[in-house]
């Protein structure tokens, strides 16, 4: 028994807490890295982001993971994905991070519950944002973004302060908003809940754009209606709030 103590003790010596610890982060954020990649490249193929729009970000320590600026992600390295402190510092060498990194930052810090972010143009969901209106209730899987309506926020020029701060605003009581005359943005507890809550409003806005063409007014659910959804949709694990 006292031998095998030394042994487990001469370990010990051999490896230090601090540098497993260091090893661990770095296997854990190699991964996280590479989940990043995975998921702009699936953003893209599903063709929620036209060009090299849209950008994915992935809450890291006390900051975040962010697809890098103007590069196409499938030319992606794990390497090429940048971490962004929580105070917006960028490690030097590091690759330049996606424009739009404030309202990524600026949204986790309104959400401490989320951890994954995709923004994209899409389509239908860009379509309704350049109205600078809300999707209602006319719907009632509308409640996926988790209150009775997807809010808009108003537009700001991309990169800047003010967007990021309308950003944090919007989905402080949602976990997805639109943004006018830009795109929509969504909130999750991890990487594949954020993309497919992307897809949700995306298919949500084409609807409610074909439902606008034939019916400038469509009727929308009351508002006891949205929350009995919400209350349902609660009750089955989802984030929904009132
Ligand atoms: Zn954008």
């Amino acid at each position: 028994m006292a031998k095998v103590a030394t042994k487990s003790a001469r370990v010990a010596t051999k490896t230090p807490v601090g540098a497993t610890t260091k090893r661990a982060r770095s296997v854990a954020e190699t991964a996280a890295r590479k989940a990043v990649i995975v998921t702009a490249l699936e953003m893209s193929r599903s063709g929620l982001s036209p060009g090299r729009s849209g950008n994915v970000s992935q809450r890291f320590g006390d900051g975040m993971l962010i697809t890098p600026s103007g590069m196409a992600y499938d030319t992606l390295k794990p390497s090429d994905i940048v971490y962004v402190e929580a105070d917006g510092a960028v490690a030097k060498g590091a690759r330049k991070p996606s424009s739009e990194w404030r309202f990524h930052l600026s949204a986790y810090h309104a959400r401490p519950d989320g951890y994954a972010i995709v923004h994209t143009h899409s389509l239908h969901a860009t379509v309704i944002a350049c109205t600078g209106r809300p999707i209602p209730a006319f719907h009632y899987m509308v409640a996926i973004a988790g209150g009775r309506d997807i809010p808009c926020v108003p537009y700001s020029t991309f990169g800047t302060e003010e967007l990021a701060a309308y950003v944090a605003d919007g989905l402080t009581e949602r976990d997805a908003c639109l943004m006018a005359n830009h795109g929509q943005i969504t909130i999750a507890s991890c990487l594949t809940g954020a993309l497919e809550l992307a897809h949700e409003i995306e298919v949500l806005a084409e609807q409610y754009a074909k439902l606008l063409a034939i019916m400038p007014k469509p009727p929308v659910l009351a508002d006891d209606e949205m929350d009995d959804v919400l209350r349902r949709f609660k009750g089955y694990g989802q984030k929904a709030q009132g």
